[in-house]
């Protein structure tokens, strides 16, 4: 990790919604790093298509941060590790849940490696309770009706209820 930059760290995704699982990696990325950028990537590769759009998922986010002052929020279309130099990031923070997270990380960890070797990319364990969670499986549960309240902010739960719920027209 280069000296003069290792106290920017960058949390991408695709944060379609953002979920209580993305906020712990969050908030615990904001007690080791001097600031935090989440990076919110506007168009994903692996998920062609976004239930919310970048600014719908980039406002729940600064909304979700508010408290963290040394957490930013910004949307990027460009190459993780251009938009790591952009904020002069010196680590990439990703969250682990599971096997299938970790065979994925590792593809891209290489190849961002080859990319840009000073920039570290550092993995945090999801915790316990939200080891289970991600966006897709949330759209699921809120297209069936299903209680989400405990896994997303409020505003969130609100937004997934009325665009998926099936009883909503
Ligand atoms: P998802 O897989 O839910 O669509 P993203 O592509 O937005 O999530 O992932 C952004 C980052 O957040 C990734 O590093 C991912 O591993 C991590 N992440 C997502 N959900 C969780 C969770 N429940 N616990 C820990 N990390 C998570």
């Amino acid at each position: 990790m280069a000296d003069q930059n290792g106290g920017v760290a960058i949390c991408p995704g695709s944060y379609d919604p953002v979920t209580y699982g993305h906020l712990d990696i969050i908030a615990r990325a904001s007690r080791v790093f001097d600031t935090v950028v989440v990076g919110v990537v506007n168009q994903p590769v692996r998920k062609p298509t976004t239930l919310f759009t970048a600014q719908e998922r980039r406002d729940f986010l600064l909304q979700a941060t508010e408290k963290l002052a040394n957490v930013k929020v910004d949307v990027f279309d460009t190459l993780l590790v251009d938009f790591a130099r952009k904020h002069g990031a010196g680590a990439l923070v990703k969250g682990l849940r599971a096997i299938s997270d970790f065979e994925y990380e590792f593809e891209m960890n290489q190849l961002n490696r080859k990319l840009a070797a000073d920039i570290e990319s550092v993995y945090l364990m999801a915790s316990p309770e939200y080891s289970f969670l991600s966006s897709s499986g949330i759209k699921e549960l809120a297209t069936f009706g299903a209680e989400i309240e405990d896994l997303v902010p409020p505003y969130v739960a609100e937004a997934l209820h009325d665009r998926l719920s099936r009883d909503a027209k």
